[in-house]
């Protein structure tokens, strides 16, 4: 029923589509006859009559779409076909568009990307990978120059490289830019720790087309894009709550939800905590750091699991992609965790690196003013892109129909009849020569596959994600004649498989998926390998109780089923009834992992949208204090006179001649020599006024050491920079450090992400003041000195 009303509003949604499509075709007609020179004349035309406000990029789009494709035809030899045309219409709308592997998303986008970047403001096409953008962006670029547009790719190609002075500005400056999420994420970051005007180098980001979308934004979101800083104070407290912690009883000190990976004390639990620390109440304010370590320690005890989470290495904690199952040698989890969980396998513990600046790539996107993405297995994320985003999928159909089968699952009672069958099964299909794609969960079992083979003669490709464009060249030969890959999940992505002619009468390419992997998206996307461009080709998955997502997520549902615990395999090979119930099985726990999936994606979101307020709001105060251009635009009196009465008047009830004058010495000048006989020490307006003119004494002097009104402008510039920089780094990593703590704070659980919320503000607004303290400090008590005619500053 449901898939029958989502198909209605599909197709009503494409027959909109449909009404501009025949637009477009009306002026493809038209524009075949064009001269290359009439052709290209046309995006002046439109340049001009965007800038002159006589039409929208929403009237443009027919012709500029229909421009843009006869160029592709002459330019590139190939001629967006309709449903191309569809596909690009969604993208420029803001919309997902599903459009299945080999559709020619690649093309697709350049009609939108075209669109958008006459308005001179810039359009990012954002990919997953290296390689993947410079291959698209070198492949469409001759397009756009052709079309008069420039291009580029966002980054230069290679390791480490140090980019010179400018030479990002000059990339951004691009009309059309080819780069990747990562790259763009930490672009942002970095770009707003620049501290002169002239350093920034990121546009405004206006227009983005995101491929592979639910990749980016589902699968890869769990873990923001960090720049770390400075290392942590080191805390002691990682050992003594893991003893603490060992001591623990589930569901009588501690309850958890393991699929929400959420843990928390009961109240017998902190009252334990109380006794084993000799404390009186672990949630007094001065026990924070010991709440967040017991904490941590709870987690990494109980919600983070070796071999499946993490690996220990030479005595190191390394951690594994949950969907890859590749290790992630040099990623760390952040704040703490990743040392609770050395504490608990007793191996060294490792610096925990500050957070300097952070984002999810959730908000990345959200900077946009318009983005859209493509992919080809969006729908069964629509509601998440819808929560997230206000985002609708449009499924673009085939240019030709799917002829891909995609068989039923075969299900096993164990691992080892499960390989053996699937070896078998490879061999079945080599024998007839068709190619054979075998994909699996982690490199480890890909290797093992890989072995295996050889030793029976069945030479094979293995791809186990590590040079992404030599995999991709492998990949794309996986459809010749009785080829036989073995990759893992992410191995040669975006890449596609073209197939022999001959192997098309052999039924084409046969995937086998050696489990399910987390989620049946990711499943979809595998499938997706055979059967592009209305190729034939066959998927199946092989599934066992031995399989990860049974044994991660399935269990319970396995130990309540005593027949399935007892049964054999010849039992199961010959029972329908068995083999479902396996299914089922199998089924529950990959729900069980996609429910988890999104649930962790929801709190990632919850504890993002404090940070993301607070850091829109401090990027633009920078931004405002960089373009600036004239000292007396600062309004420091105001700021000043507000630091005084919070931070000195209010504070004290009655205003001593000590007082005042250690005040002086920490905030304005510590070689204060004044009269403080000449003012009326109680009447706190004349104190006031009197720091005041402290102030501007000191700022006068100041500026008698700047050599003119540039250093000047530079030196204020900078004194503020620093203080909400520091600010703000320090807001950073508290709020990073406040998501490990909060959500077991007591009776924390229904509210903790209210309470999460509720400190973040508060936080917040303490910052704010400690920020414009620092400013006046910054400007009265830095020492200015010149290095080769530089301006060097060395702040208090
Ligand atoms: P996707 O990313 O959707 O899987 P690609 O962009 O990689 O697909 O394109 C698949 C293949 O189809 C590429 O070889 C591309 O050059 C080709 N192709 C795409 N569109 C057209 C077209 N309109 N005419 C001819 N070939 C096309």
């Amino acid at each position: 029923m449901k898939q029958k009303i989502d198909s209605i509003i599909n197709s009503m949604r494409l027959s909109r589509l449909e009404k501009t499509l025949r637009k477009i075709n009306e002026y493809s007609t038209k524009f075949e006859s064009f001269t290359d020179e009439a052709l290209q004349q046309k995006t002046s035309d439109f340049k001009q009559r965007l800038k002159d406000g006589k039409v929208t990029l929403n009237q443009l789009l027919p012709e500029a779409y229909a421009v843009a494709r006869e160029a592709s035809r002459r330019v590139l030899g190939m001629y967006p076909k309709e449903v191309q045309v569809l596909g690009a219409i969604a993208l420029h709308e803001g919309n997902i568009a599903e459009m299945q592997t080999g559709e020619g998303k690649t093309l697709t986008a350049t009609m939108p990307l075209y669109l958008n970047a006459l308005t001179g403001r810039g359009a990012f096409l954002i990919t997953t990978n290296d390689y993947l953008a410079k291959r698209d962006f070198l492949e469409m670029k001759p397009l756009y120059e052709w079309l008069g547009l420039t291009s580029a790719l966002g980054f230069v190609d290679i390791p480490d490289y140090e980019y010179k002075k400018g030479e990002k500005k000059a990339i951004f400056n691009h009309d059309i830019i080819y780069t990747t999420n990562g790259r763009l994420g930490f672009d942002y970051l970095i770009d707003h720790l620049a501290d002169h005007i002239d350093d920034k180098f990121l546009p405004d980001l206006n227009f983005g087309i995101i491929d592979e979308v639910d990749s980016i934004i589902l699968d890869a979101a769990q873990t923001p894009l960090v720049i770390s800083g400075a290392p942590r104070v080191q805390s002691n407290l990682f050992n003594i709550t893991k003893g603490f912690v060992d001591t623990l009883v589930e569901d009588e000190h501690f309850e958890m939800k393991k699929s929400k990976k959420e843990i928390w004390l009961t109240e017998k639990g902190i009252q334990a905590a109380n006794d084993y620390f000799n404390v009186e109440n672990i949630y007094g304010e001065k026990y924070f750091d010991l709440v967040r370590n017991i904490n941590l320690a709870l987690r990494a005890r109980h919600l983070f699991e070796s071999n499946y989470d993490y690996f220990i290495n030479n005595g190191e904690v390394v951690l594994i992609d949950r969907i890859t199952g590749r290790m992630l040698p040099g990623t760390k989890l952040q704040s703490g965790l990743h040392q609770a969980i050395e504490a608990k396998e007793d191996v060294e513990i490792s610096r925990d690196l500050s957070v300097m600046a952070t984002i999810t790539f959730q908000n990345l996107f959200k900077q946009f003013d318009e983005f859209s993405g493509m992919t080809g297995t969006g729908k069964s994320g629509e509601a998440e892109f819808f929560d997230l985003y206000a985002k609708v999928v449009i499924q673009i159909p085939t240019d030709k129909p799917i002829q891909r089968i995609d068989y039923k699952d075969r299900v096993f009672l164990n691992i080892n009849i499960k390989n053996k069958a699937i070896i078998e099964e490879v061999k079945r299909l080599h024998e007839a020569q068709r190619p054979v794609l075998l994909i699996t969960r982690t490199a480890e079992v890909a290797k093992y596959f890989s072995t295996q083979l050889f030793q029976m003669d069945i030479p094979n490709n293995l791809l186990i994600a590590q040079n992404v464009a030599k995999e991709a060249q492998m990949i794309a030969e996986a459809g010749q004649l009785a080829a036989v890959t073995v990759a893992t999940s992410m191995a040669g992505r975006g890449t596609d498989i073209k197939l022999d002619r001959k192997v098309h009468e052999l039924g084409g390419l046969a995937v086998i998926i050696s489990e399910h992997m987390e989620n049946s998206r990711v499943d979809n996307q595998l499938r997706g390998r055979a059967g592009r461009q209305g190729d034939p080709g066959t998927s199946q998955v092989f599934i066992s109780l031995d399989d990860f997502l049974v044994q991660r997520w399935g269990e319970t549902a396995l130990n309540k089923n005593k027949q399935l615990q007892s049964m054999d395999n010849s039992k199961l090979e010959h029972s329908r009834v068995f083999q479902r119930r396996v299914h089922k099985v199998v089924t529950r726990a990959q729900r069980v992992s996609e429910e988890q999936g999104v649930a962790m994606r929801e709190i990632a979101n919850e504890h993002e949208k404090s940070i993301s307020i607070q850091r829109d709001l401090v990027y633009k105060e920078r931004d405002k204090v960089l373009s600036l251009k004239n000292v007396d635009d600062f309004n420091l009196q105001s700021l000043a006179r507000d630091v005084f009465k919070e931070d000195f008047i209010l504070k004290h009830n009655q205003i001593t001649e000590s007082l005042l004058l250690d005040y002086i010495y920490k905030n304005i000048s510590f070689k204060f020599d004044g009269d403080l006989s000449t003012i009326n020490i109680t009447n706190k307006s004349e104190v006031l006024e009197f720091l005041m003119e402290q102030f501007n004494k000191q700022l006068s002097e100041n500026k008698a050491q700047l050599k003119d009104d540039y250093f000047h402008l530079r030196f204020t510039q900078k004194s503020i920079l620093k203080a909400i920089d520091s600010g703000w780094i320090n807001q950073v990593d508290n709020l990073q450090q406040l998501k490990g703590s909060v959500n077991n704070r007591q009776n924390g659980q229904r509210n903790a992400i209210f309470e999460y919320h509720k400190v973040a503000l508060e936080s917040f607004e303490y910052m704010g003041s400690k920020i414009k303290g620092n400013v006046v400090k910054n400007l009265c008590q830095s020492i200015i000195t010149y290095d080769d005619g530089d301006l060097v500053i060395h702040f208090p």
